[in-house]
């Protein structure tokens, strides 16, 4: 079925339609009645990406105009940090109660209030309530766990620079975020020494300029468009100004929880830069909004390629049925789906982890059933800085003499005769 975008619901004043059952394109168990990124379609034909954030702004913050609300500078200075602000809006489980009282001095806790109006906040399961709110489950230390399990810190010659495989290198530039996901797996450094990070960048800037084998930098964090267009156009400008990178690409989180960040004057100092690439971190189908499709359709029209980078978090979005709608929606706002992280084993991860068998069956239940596009890659980051590898469910069953066996979606096998098993034998 065709559909066409008619309209965004952004900034208008009046509280949306309320959406009719059937109009919800998709409909599982972690996709909540409080549909706040529902895409609906509208007589069959169309289908309008809405929004309930208008509604939380008039009901939470009523003094607050909508030109407010739409400033990223507003929605920063106004993040819920405290179990106190936490409790205005919702009423804290005992876990999450006891988890926020004993947060102090650990990882911050912090939700930007456009995030927050995604949340129903009615239901303790809401998948997205479960990344950002902390439990006590993160004081839990299981088997394997460790504040560094990909070795990052081992990993880096400078600091802020991580350099795990030849031709690439992370640049961490800030520690901050506007919202901090439970899961994070730099969660033992996030998290307010900005100005540490900031004073390595020239030695970091100088490390890549110096190592010609770097073809690609990634600048992460923390999350990078965080920090003020001067000095994201300034690294920018420094990495493009190194003859052998050959393309930038920009780690974060913003068009999710901080869509207003994606500003008209971000996207123009952004694009005259080498071939820059953003890897979008997405969790749900619930964060893409009115204004995320808002964000995205300003950094496509720009020429800024997207990718998507999604964990892989139990009770959240361990459902074939919602990674199928995360990756459909995804596309429609012109974001390549391309990585599907298995969770990594940071301290006090295990009541995110899931069996990697889980996901496998997810891209299992993917593969065959809809556009090749829409399917991420399954990777593990090895623990101890081994560097990603793809997990795939199994499709080679077999080989003899003449063939290679393989599985299709259907669970039918079919035979390919393989030229390099009748090399092998001759
Ligand atoms: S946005 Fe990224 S760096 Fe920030 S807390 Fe979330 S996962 Fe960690």
């Amino acid at each position: 079925m065709e559909y066409t975008i008619i309209k965004e619901a952004v900034v208008h004043e009046d509280d949306d339609p309320p959406l009719k059952q059937n109009d919800v394109l998709s409909s599982t168990s972690h996709i909540t009645g409080n549909v706040v990124c529902s895409i609906a379609a509208t007589a069959g034909k169309t289908k309008v990406f809405t929004s309930k954030s208008n509604m939380f702004r008039k009901r939470f913050f009523p003094d607050a105009t909508i030109v407010q609300w739409n400033d990223w500078h507003w929605q920063l200075a106004h993040r819920i940090t405290t179990l106190e602000q936490l409790t205005r809006f919702l009423k804290p489980t005992l876990e999450e109660r006891q988890a926020l009282e004993d947060c102090e001095g650990k990882f911050p806790f912090s939700i930007t209030p456009y995030y927050l109006s995604l949340v129903d906040l009615a239901n303790p399961m809401d998948p997205l309530r479960k990344t950002i709110v902390p439990t006590i489950g993160e004081a839990v230390v299981s088997y394997g766990e460790k504040p560094d399990p990909l070795d990052e810190d081992r990993t880096s010659p400078v600091p802020g620079i991580v350099h795990r495989y030849p031709d690439r290198v992370l640049f961490l530039t800030t520690s901050f975020c506007s919202v901090y996901c439970r899961y994070c797996t730099r969660s033992r450094m996030v998290g307010g020494h900005t100005e540490a990070l900031e004073f390595h960048w020239h030695r970091a800037i100088d490390y890549i300029r110096k190592t010609e084998t770097i073809r690609d930098v990634v600048i992460s964090g923390g999350d990078p468009l965080t920090l003020a267009d001067d000095k994201i156009e300034w690294l920018l400008k420094q990495l493009s100004d190194i003859p052998h990178v050959e393309m930038i690409r920009i780690g974060t989180k913003v068009p999710m929880v901080l869509p207003q960040r994606i500003t008209t004057e971000l996207v123009n100092r952004i694009k005259k830069y080498k071939p820059l690439y953003l890897s979008v971190h997405c969790t749900h189908p619930n964060e893409i909004t009115a204004e995320s499709k808002r964000a995205f359709d300003r950094l496509a029209d720009s020429g800024i390629i997207m990718g998507s980078q999604t964990v892989l978090l139990r009770g959240v979005n361990d459902d074939p049925a919602v990674m199928t709608a995360l990756m459909h929606r995804l596309l429609q706002v012109r974001v390549r789906p391309y990585y599907l992280f298995q969770c990594d084993p940071i301290v006090g991860s295990a009541h995110f982890r899931t069996s990697v068998d889980t996901g496998k069956e997810i891209i299992r239940s993917m593969r065959g059933f809809t556009s090749g596009y829409a399917i991420p890659q399954y990777v593990i980051d090895t623990p101890g800085g081994g560097g990603k590898v793809p997990i795939l469910p199994e499709y080679e069953v077999g080989k003899d003499a003449d063939n290679l066996y393989l599985r299709n979606y259907e669970d039918k096998v079919f035979a390919y005769p393989d030229q390099a098993v009748k090399e092998a034998i001759v």
